[in-house]
């Protein structure tokens, strides 16, 4: 008989790997598709599970509810409680990364977040507002941090973000007007990447120094790099 795998063991945002304690994200350079969706997944229910333990309405204890189309749901056992006849189901954070190029897509803009190491730069990110499309986030976080203007963006692809409980989307656009003014708290310095640069940065990606450094292999944010490096060819 087949041997069921293990449930993984989670504390926070660490998972139990051969006997260690590390990261979630520490595994994205290392993992298939396939392995990182079934531990993204493990990571959501053990999220959705650990704040979902008790009914938002009563206080009553919560349990996996039968639901046949939506087998992640949660109600409230307490009979005659809302909760008990609505379901609750695993919520996300929707984000967005933004691949804004210009000068006929020869350069890329990147973005130095306060909170990392002076190389690192990634492409612009932020979270989806309520009452917002998709669009519309992409274009208010590029004004935001930066200070640009870009034309409507296009859907590139997503990307289950496990921590603990986003869903990352990524988006392309054209840079349309404004000279770069980062807003000096979330974002400190932003600035246009050439291919040859990013190259680089590719190559350097193993022994890094105190070049620009670049989101590692695996994630969505590294994959738009990729494929915008990819069409200069
Ligand atoms: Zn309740």
């Amino acid at each position: 008989m087949e041997e069921k795998p293990a449930q993984p063991r989670f504390k926070g945002d660490f998972v139990l790997r051969n006997g260690e304690w590390v990261t979630l994200r520490s595994l994205l350079a290392t993992l298939t598709p396939e392995e990182f969706s079934g531990l993204a997944l493990a990571r959501s229910m053990d999220f959705f599970e650990t704040t979902h333990a008790f009914c938002g309405r009563c206080g009553t204890p919560m349990e996996p509810a039968p639901d046949p189309v939506a087998p992640h749901a949660r109600r409230c056992l307490k009979p005659g409680c809302e909760g008990n006849t609505r379901f609750s189901y695993p919520a996300f954070s929707v984000a967005i990364l933004a691949a804004v190029t210009r000068r006929g897509g020869e350069e890329l803009l990147l973005a130095h977040n306060t909170a990392w190491p002076a190389p690192r730069m990634s492409l612009v990110a932020g979270f989806l507002h309520p009452g917002e499309s998709l669009e519309d986030c992409v274009r208010r976080e590029v004004l935001e941090e930066t200070g640009l203007r870009v034309s409507l963006p296009s859907f590139s692809g997503s990307q289950a973000w496990p921590f603990p409980c986003s869903l990352m989307t990524g988006f392309t656009a054209e840079w349309e007007a404004g000279g770069i003014r980062t807003d000096g708290a979330e974002i400190d310095r932003a600035e246009w990447i050439t291919r040859e640069k990013f190259m680089e940065a590719r190559e350097r990606t193993a022994s890094p120094g105190s070049g620009l450094q670049i989101p590692p292999k695996g994630s969505l944010s590294r994959r738009l790099m990729d494929d915008w490096a990819g069409r200069g060819k």
